[in-house]
């Protein structure tokens, strides 16, 4: 029987177009003998809307114009459907028309309402099948302060750290520079609730540590702030895992940046072509692979994510392996760093697209 998955892109955030651009390359590479694909959209504005298979695999870059859903699509809703799965219809006036049903919902959106539990949530509510992570990992996920927690809890390694709230540091001015100095210089400033490098600040002086605040402080009104890790190679494993199965771990990726004390912002992911080189697999002798997978695993595993994440190590001089963090929806287009280290790992892009798919079947639905 032939499995229709809805595929939910787009977004009201930064990534959308992005996100546009991940759900043509999916719903091109997905295995047709299988699966049908149906859109769902969310316009830039934050509407749902339909979007028809065949317009969905024309989403694609063209020249360097990225894809974006237009906002003169009428208004779709989800509602619950049978067994596991759910119904999109549209609305026309009072009616709903155009209903279609689809048995699991395969979310490309990034960040905050994408992956941060949100809409998790809402497809747990509407009894629906999901590929990723659940409602908790992906919140824990997506906060860098409880995600740091979690790791800690779980004796896993990562970098010293304070959390500092928008009250801390209005109220407490003096014992939240305090607190953070003692970390001790250069060290970084990022939203607790972030990614894409968006917000974040390498603070070299105590005198640019307002700045620095006052900067991360636009995006979340917590902080974490963290000692920053130098000389140190920043190392990338791809994690699949369903319940009950141990976590698989790719081959490792690095990315290598260019200029000395440059770190990995937003230029060097998305805009300038050689601020950075990604190496997909690494060398890394056995040993030290074999240690850091296992770190990699442990923290899916400690953080309860299901399905796929990207989990992000530094492995320092001396070979000291930290946590940097997860990422419960990685770049998912055919060359983000996720895909291609399942490419390198012997998992081709439409093999993986699948895998998850039948992992989220699996999933039981409902009280758990
Ligand atoms: P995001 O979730 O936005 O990707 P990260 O925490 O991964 O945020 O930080 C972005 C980049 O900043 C990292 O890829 C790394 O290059 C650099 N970086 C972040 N934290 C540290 C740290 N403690 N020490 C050294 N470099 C860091
Ligand atoms: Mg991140
Ligand atoms: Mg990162």
């Amino acid at each position: 029987q032939r499995i229709r998955v809805g595929i939910v892109f787009g977004g009201a955030s930064s990534e959308h177009d992005v996100s546009c651009m991940t759900a043509g390359g999916v719903s091109r590479a997905i295995d047709a003998d299988r699966f049908d694909v149906i859109g769902i959209g969310i316009t830039p504005s934050g509407r749902w809307v339909q979007v028809p298979a065949d317009e969905l695999r024309a989403l694609r870059k063209q020249g360097d114009e990225l894809p974006r859903l237009s906002e003169s699509r009428a208004t779709a809703v989800l509602l619950p459907g049978e067994a596991g799965g759910a119904r999109v219809a549209t609305i026309e006036g009072d009616r709903l028309v155009d209903l279609h049903d689809f048995d699991v919902a395969f979310t490309l959106l990034h960040g905050p309402f994408g992956e941060d539990g949100t809409i998790q949530g809402m497809f747990e509510l509407l009894g629906l099948r999901y590929v990723g992570s659940g409602v908790a990992a992906s919140a824990n996920g997506m906060d860098k302060d409880l995600m740091k927690r979690h790791l800690s809890a779980s004796g896993l390694p990562g970098c010293r750290f304070v959390t500092v709230t928008d009250r801390q540091w209005r109220q407490q001015r003096e014992q939240s520079i305090d607190r953070i100095a003692k970390l001790g210089y250069p060290l970084f400033v990022k939203p607790a609730r972030g990614g894409s490098s968006v917000g974040i600040t390498k603070v070299d002086r105590a005198d640019e540590l307002e700045q620095a605040v006052l900067f991360a402080q636009k995006f979340d009104p917590k902080l974490v702030v963290e000692e920053a890790v130098l000389g140190a190679r920043e190392i990338e494993f791809a994690v699949l895992g369903g319940r009950g199965a141990a976590p698989r771990v790719s081959l490792p990726g690095e990315i290598v940046m260019r200029e000395a004390g440059a770190f990995y912002d937003f230029d060097a992911k998305y805009v300038s072509d050689d601020d950075a080189a990604l190496l997909v697999p690494t060398e890394m002798d056995d040993d030290l692979r074999r240690r850091a997978a296992d770190v990699a695993a442990r923290t899916f595993e400690a953080m309860g994510a299901e399905g796929l994440a990207r989990v992000d190590l530094f492995i320092t001089a001396d070979g000291h392996v930290l946590v940097n963090e997860i990422n419960t929806m990685p770049g998912f287009t055919h060359i983000s760093m996720f895909p291609s280290l399942w490419a390198a790992s012997g998992l081709d892009y439409t093999t993986l697209i699948t895998d998850l798919i039948d992992q989220a079947l699996e999933r039981p639905v409902g009280l758990r």
